[in-house]
């Protein structure tokens, strides 16, 4: 193998190849896998990352893409066995064009997303893609696994935010689709192909990302509500009354703020009282702030009224809104407070949501009576990463972790079935759920899937063991 990293060396340069300390890049951001890497390779140009695919392809070797790791279904780490590389694409994260006029940007799949958020905005131009991970994952990934987010409702996910791709295919040659187009129906898109395929396929490059008008004001409101059936009801009224103006609307359990404010006292409700589910939403357009305050005042006034809604906060400045944003921000670090729980990222047509979550809190509680589920998401767009806390006796958190997951996700992800859902709305399958998805998905669907996956890599040295 000395052989391999020699040849690794020639290609990038000595100071990129990386033969120890690997646990930055070998360890997903949850701890749930350790791999264990032959070799981590940095690229600097696709030219590079084509050189270093034919290595791999001519001598079998399997190669993991990786961008900022943190990603949360093991698709970016490599196994145990000592005999996969890594490619790592951070050090390709230059911005190469900005197109004001076509509105697009051309990046390099290794630039930080909250970086391409700042170099949009000095712009004046949004890019929309937003989430908690921002400040460290990177585009290529998230192209790579269709990130969503929380202005998804809005914008779309990744897939409706990108023009065009580069993509080095696993037979080492480069496929450039850097077009920056709105219509091209030549035959097959291909570009789609490669989004959301979690590295199973080829190494993404480059990309043309979407712009849009930077909105002028963005009013955020917490609102405190009875139940996810209100929330969707608020939902529709705030449509009816504010259009498309809604960039994100977040649900949040009762219990969900509660974890919160003992993970960190200083994380706490804007309102007085407290409510069973809480909502967070944002609104943006290019009026004035205070045209925009009125509106959302009004959209919200009428739904206490109507009996949609308890209490409400609007954010009097950046200061509080940001300090809501943190409350929604933080979950998913502080939801371990009360130990692991198993997770689920499932999406449900938007009026099965509570349809659901009646469903799946009844199942979970006759199987594990004081079952916690601590249960938040974009209900915008259907989304809930609907997480199972133990409950307070009966298991130690290792128990409930190895023993009760298996139960636990059949009974979840049951029900999803049941109404029609997907077990994985935006962290994609990696290794986490590729045999899960056995049970969900058609044969028929499956082996297209695996067609597709044949035909662009035969030897099957791009990512294995992820995905299918
Ligand atoms: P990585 O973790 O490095 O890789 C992810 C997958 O893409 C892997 O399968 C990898 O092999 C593949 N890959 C990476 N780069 C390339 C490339 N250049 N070419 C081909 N394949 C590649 N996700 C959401 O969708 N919405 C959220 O709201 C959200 N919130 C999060 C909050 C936190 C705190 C954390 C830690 C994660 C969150 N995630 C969320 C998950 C994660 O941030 C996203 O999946 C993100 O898109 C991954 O980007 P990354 O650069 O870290 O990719
Ligand atoms: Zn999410």
């Amino acid at each position: 193998m000395s052989g391999l990293i020699d040849q690794l060396r020639a290609i990038v340069g000595e100071p990129y190849v990386i033969t120890s300390d690997f646990a930055a890049y070998a360890n997903d951001w949850r701890k749930k896998y350790f791999g264990k890497p032959l070799v981590v390779v940095k690229p600097g140009t696709p030219e590079e990352v084509a050189a270093i695919v034919r290595l791999c392809a001519a001598t079998s070797t399997a190669l993991v893409p990786q961008a900022g790791n943190t990603g949360l279904v093991g698709g970016g780490v490599p196994d145990e066995s000592g005999t996969q590389v890594i490619l790592n694409v951070s050090r390709m994260n230059r911005v190469l064009e900005v197109d004001l006029t076509n509105n697009t940007m051309t990046v390099e799949a290794g630039c930080i997303l909250q970086n391409l958020q700042d170099t949009a905005a000095a712009n004046n131009r949004l890019f929309p893609l937003s989430l908690a991970a921002e400040g460290s994952c990177e585009i290529g990934g998230n192209i790579s696994t269709n990130a969503g987010g929380v202005q998804v409702l809005r914008y779309g996910n990744t897939r409706e935010l990108v023009l065009g791709l580069e993509v080095v295919l696993p037979s080492g040659e480069i496929w450039s689709g850097l077009k920056g187009l709105r219509k091209d129906n030549t035959g097959y898109d291909l570009k789609h192909l490669f989004i959301g395929a979690e590295g199973t396929l080829g190494i993404v490059t480059k990309a043309v990302l979407k712009l849009f008008p930077m909105p002028s004001a963005t009013q955020t409101a917490f609102v405190g509500l009875a139940s996810p059936r209100k929330a969707l009801e608020l939902l529709n009224h705030m449509k009816a009354a504010l259009g498309e103006r809604i960039t994100a609307f977040e649900l949040i359990s009762h219990f969900a703020l509660d974890v919160l404010e003992r993970f960190n006292p200083a994380l706490r409700s804007p309102l007085g009282e407290t409510h069973a589910w809480y909502v967070l939403t944002d609104i943006a357009d290019s009026r004035d702030a205070a045209a925009l305050a009125e509106d959302v005042e009004a959209a919200l006034g009428s739904a206490m009224e109507a009996d949609l809604i308890a209490d409400a906060a609007l954010a009097k400045n950046e200061t509080e809104a940001r300090r809501m944003w943190d409350l929604r921000e933080t979950l998913p670090e502080a939801q371990s407070v009360d130990g692991r729980n198993i997770k689920h990222d499932v999406s449900l047509p938007i009026s099965k949501i509570a349809d659901f979550i009646d469903a799946a809190d009844a199942a979970l509680d006759a199987a594990y009576p004081g079952v916690r589920p601590v249960n938040f998401g974009h209900l915008g767009d259907g989304n809930l990463h609907y997480n199972i806390t133990r409950p307070r006796d009966g298991f130690t958190e290792d128990e409930w972790m190895n023993n009760a997951s298996e139960p636990v996700n059949r009974i979840v992800h049951d029900c999803v079935a049941r109404f029609n859902g997907s077990i994985s709305a935006e962290h994609g399958l990696g290794q986490l759920k590729r045999e899960e998805i056995k049970r969900y998905k058609s044969e028929i669907e499956l082996n297209v899937m695996r067609a597709i996956k044949n035909a662009l890599d035969p030897k099957g040295i791009m990512n294995p063991g992820k995905v299918l």
